[in-house]
C-alpha cells in the first residue's frame, strides 16, 4: 500500500508523457469520459481499502502462529527473488481463476471495462477484491515474511502498470519472457481467438507453461473491453454489474447444486437449455463501437476540472486517513463516492447531473471544515464552491438543454 502510494505521482507523470507522446504523434490514445472512469475506479479501490477493516490480518496472524513451517530471513536478497518469481506465479493462478470462475470474475471484471487501452486502464481495478488474501496464505505459512511479501505484491501491481500502452511495439526475445503491452493488449482484448488468454503479472511463461497464451497477431487488430460491454460512465455500477446480474441467476437457477456451479463455473454458465445474463453467451452486440455519450463541450471542461479536484482530495483523505477518526474517514470516502457517481452522470448527460452537481458543491462545504486538510487545498476547494454553484445556475438553463439535448 505504501509503496503504490508513494508510485501515485509517477503514474500520473506518466499518463501526461503518454497523452502529450500520443498528441504529437496524431494517435491519441485518450478519451476524457473513459480516462475520468479508470482513474475514478482506481481511487475507489484504494479509498475502500480505508474503510472496510478486512479480517485479513487475523487470518495472517493465525497462519503464522499455527501453521508456518519455518522463519525466513528479511536480509537474504535471494528470499526475495525467491518471493518475487512465487508470488508472480500465484498472481498467475489468482487471475486466471478472476476469469474463469464467475464469482471471482465479478471483480476482475473491473479492470477490463474500458474500450481504450492507456496508462490510466492500469489504474481501473476493482474495489471488491474479496478472495485476493487467501493467495498470500502459502506465503506465510512458508515463512516468508509479511514485509517482504506485501513489498513484493506492490512491485508486482507497479510492474503492469506500462504495459496498458497502445504506443509499444513487440519487443522482441522480450516477449517470450516478460507481460509486454502487446501480449497484454492481448490479455485486454474482445476478440474471440483474444479473450480468456495470458494471465501473466510480470512473466509470462506461466501462459507459455499452462497454455494460456497467445500472441497478438497482425491480421488481428486488438478491440479493447468487454463482450457484453458495461455502456456506463457509473464507476459504483461498474464494480458491482456483473455480481447484480449473477444474484438474479443465482435466485434463478433452480437446484442448490446448480446455485453452486454457478458460482465456480465459468462466467456465462447456465444449465443446459437456458441462457445466461452473463459475459460471453447472449452476446450479439456490435464490438467495434465503443460507449461514448456526447455532451456539449463546456460540460466535458468542467466536469475534468471538478474531477480533477476530486482526486486531489482523494490523496489528501488518503494521505490524512491516519490523523483522522475512522467515522470522519468513513464520511468522506461516501462524499467521494458520491462525488465519483456526479461525474459519470455528467459524462454521461443525465438529465438530473447538474441538480446532482450542486448538492455535491454544496455538501463539500461541511466537509472541509471538518476535515482540516491542507490550507491552499482546502481554499482552492472553497472557492471552486463558491464560484461553481453561480456558474451552474445562471448557466442552467442552457446546459440543461445541452444535456437534454446529447
Ligand atoms: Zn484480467
Ligand atoms: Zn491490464
Amino acid at each position: 500500500m505504501e509503496l503504490i502510494l508513494y508510485a501515485i505521482p509517477f503514474f500520473f507523470l506518466l499518463i501526461f508523457l503518454e497523452i502529450a507522446y500520443g498528441l504529437a504523434r496524431r494517435n491519441n490514445t485518450y478519451r476524457i469520459n473513459d480516462s475520468i472512469n479508470s482513474i475514478s475506479m482506481g481511487s475507489l479501490s484504494r479509498l475502500q481499502g480505508l474503510v472496510i477493516l478486512g479480517f485479513s490480518g487475523t487470518v495472517y496472524e493465525l497462519i503464522v502462529s499455527e501453521y508456518q513451517l519455518t522463519q525466513l530471513a528479511e536480509d537474504n536478497i535471494w528470499i526475495w527473488i525467491v518471493c518475487f518469481v512465487l508470488y508472480d506465479f500465484a498472481y498467475y493462478w489468482k487471475h486466471r481463476l478472476g476469469h474463469e470462475v464467475a464469482l471471482f470474475w465479478g471483480s476482475h471484471v473491473a479492470h477490463h471495462q474500458s474500450e481504450d487501452f492507456n496508462l490510466s486502464t492500469a489504474l481501473r481495478q476493482t474495489s471488491i477484491d474479496f478472495h485476493g488474501f487467501l493467495f498470500y496464505l502459502p506465503f506465510f505459512i512458508l515463512g516468508f515474511p509479511a514485509e517482504i511479501l506485501f513489498t513484493v505484491v506492490s512491485l508486482n501491481l507497479i510492474y503492469q502498470f506500462w504495459v496498458h500502452t497502445e504506443h509499444i511495439p513487440k519487443l522482441g526475445l522480450l516477449e517470450w519472457i516478460f507481460v509486454t503491452p502487446s501480449n497484454h493488449r492481448v490479455h485486454h482484448a474482445r476478440n474471440k481467438i483474444y479473450v480468456d488468454r495470458n494471465y501473466g503479472g510480470v512473466f509470462i511463461i506461466w501462459d507459455r507453461l499452462f497454455g494460456s497464451f497467445q500472441e497478438e497477431l497482425d491480421n488481428e487488430r486488438v478491440v479493447f473491453g468487454l463482450r457484453k460491454p458495461l455502456n456506463s460512465w457509473n464507476p459504483l455500477w461498474a464494480n458491482i454489474h456483473v455480481y447484480w446480474r449473477l444474484l438474479q441467476d443465482f435466485i434463478g437457477i433452480p437446484g442448490l447444486i446448480n446455485k453452486f456451479k454457478l458460482l465456480v463455473k465459468p462466467p456465462g454458465w447456465r444449465v443446459a437449455g437456458s441462457e445466461s445474463s452473463c459475459k460471453l453467451a447472449r452476446n450479439n452486440a456490435d464490438l467495434t463501437t465503443r460507449f461514448d455519450p456526447k455532451i456539449s463541450s463546456f460540460s466535458r471542461n468542467y466536469c475534468l476540472m471538478q474531477f480533477i479536484l476530486t482526486v486531489a482530495l482523494s490523496l489528501a483523505v488518503l494521505l490524512g486517513a491516519p490523523t483522522l477518526s475512522y467515522g470522519l474517514v468513513n464520511a468522506a470516502v461516501l462524499y467521494l463516492c458520491f462525488s465519483y457517481y456526479v461525474h459519470g452522470a455528467w459524462l454521461e448527460g443525465k438529465l438530473n447531473a447538474q441538480l446532482l452537481e450542486i448538492l455535491r458543491l454544496v455538501f463539500l462545504i461541511p466537509y472541509l471544515l471538518l476535515l482540516d486538510l491542507n490550507a491552499t487545498l482546502t481554499l482552492l476547494l472553497f472557492a471552486n464552491t463558491v464560484i461553481a454553484i453561480p456558474v451552474l445556475l445562471f448557466s442552467g438553463k442552457k446546459q440543461a438543454n445541452s444535456l437534454a439535448a446529447s
